[in-house]
């Protein structure tokens, strides 16, 4: 019997920071980036990525004219992907998209002008979502948070964050597919943070397979050893996500189960207030946590 496929344009474009979070994303396993790109996302439904800078085979002034195509044929009906930190010091001269007639296309502006025609705007990683490893102080970019921007651009298109240095591949692909069954989220489904509950709603510390040895005082006194890891700078019970439950690396581990203490990467905190990474958590900022279980 013959269906249409109903298609969702992508717009994807990358400003400060190390290309990780596509690197994630291309590891997808169920489905595979190549399911996502050349088959259905979703039966009836396709992904049409047009403009990714890093995976697409065009270059210069043609693939930048990919995004004023997007704009205009299909104004309010793509998604907008924003990876990397919005730069906004020196008139954002610090992150640039590319060039069109000669002129540089700053990340800042680019993103203004496609977030207010866009559907929905995905901030992907902590980079984007929150600043992340750009703005660590002093921040000499002059790095700001997507939610930042476009609310001092009072652009109201909706905006989901997902964090993660890098995001979890099924993070951002079960994001999309919601989004496309089902529709721009209500503010139900997200938190207060815009990361979708469904990935982020449990402390690291609840799921942990070494939380037993945290509850019975176990400690680790040093990498390698057997016991909990929060002496040796665990953020586990500060840090909301899925990861001792999903796992990464196709579900083979995580960072706890592999001996690496959890480093807080999706959390607005991070890299900043979560460091030195390696060191347990001082009171000083145990109360800035207001630390407990599950503080916020
Ligand atoms: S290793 Fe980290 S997340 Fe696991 S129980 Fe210890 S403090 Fe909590
Ligand atoms: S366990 Fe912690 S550091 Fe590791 S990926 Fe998850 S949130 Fe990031």
């Amino acid at each position: 019997m013959f269906h249409q496929t109903k298609e969702f344009p992508v717009v994807w474009i990358q400003g400060s920071g190390c290309s990780g979070c596509s690197i994630s994303v291309l590891n997808a396993l169920s489905p595979s980036i190549t399911n996502t790109l050349i088959d259905e996302i979703v039966p009836g439904n396709h992904i049409n990525l047009l403009f990714h800078s890093t995976l697409m085979a065009g270059a210069g002034e043609s693939s930048i004219a990919m995004i004023s195509r997007a704009e205009k044929e299909h104004e309010s009906r793509y998604f907008l992907v924003i990876e990397g930190s919005l730069s906004i010091g020196e008139k954002g001269i610090f992150a640039m998209v590319g060039e069109s007639n000669g002129q540089h296309l700053s990340m800042a502006g680019m993103t203004a002008k496609l977030a207010s025609r866009a559907l929905a705007v995905i901030a992907l990683g902590s980079c984007s979502s929150f600043g992340g490893i750009p703005r660590c102080k002093p921040n000499p970019t002059g790095i700001t948070s997507i939610a930042a921007f476009l609310e001092s651009q009072r652009i109201n298109t909706p905006l989901i964050n997902i964090p993660g240095c890098p995001p979890h591949p099924d993070w951002f692909l079960g994001t999309l597919a919601e989004l496309i069954v089902h529709g721009l989220p209500g503010p139900q489904e997200l938190d207060e943070l815009k990361r979708p509950k469904l990935f982020f709603s449990d402390l690291i510390h609840e799921h942990c397979q070494r939380r037993a040895e945290f509850d019975a005082g176990k400690f680790a006194e040093k990498f390698g050893e057997e016991g909990c890891l929060f002496k040796l700078g665990c953020k586990g019970p500060y840090t909301y996500g899925d990861c001792p439950t999903r796992k990464w690396n196709s579900g083979v581990n995580w960072c706890v189960e592999n001996g690496a203490p959890c480093i807080g990467c999706i959390e607005p905190e991070f890299p900043d207030k979560f460091s030195p990474m390696y060191e347990k958590i001082t009171q000083d900022r145990i109360k800035f946590f207001q630390i407990g279980g599950g503080a916020r």
